[in-house]
């Protein structure tokens, strides 16, 4: 990943996470890297962005095209993401 795109990505981090610290270890150290995953079903390729924490290796996956950081000419067979309907869960 270039480095503009893990700025972007790193300013999307900022802009939604309200909590950055680690959910297994508490530390705020965390490390990015573009990876693919395939959806094996539909044949199509889910665009993601890994943050590691730096401290115990937790891992939490950002989608690149809600990012805003997916490469459009690298459209081909990617899944777009859909409208967010999950249900939240009662409080
Ligand atoms: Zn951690």
């Amino acid at each position: 990943m270039n480095k503009e795109r893990i700025e972007k990505v790193a300013q999307h981090v900022d802009d939604k996470w309200k909590d950055k610290d680690c959910l297994l270890c508490g530390e705020n150290g965390w490390g990015m890297a573009e990876v693919e995953i395939a959806c094996i079903p539909w044949g199509r390729v889910l665009p993601l962005v890994a943050s590691t924490c730096g401290n115990c290796g937790n891992t939490v996956f950002i989608n690149a095209v809600v990012a805003g950081v997916h490469n459009q000419e690298e459209q081909h067979g990617v899944a777009t993401p859909v409208a967010n309907t999950a249900r939240k869960a009662p409080k």
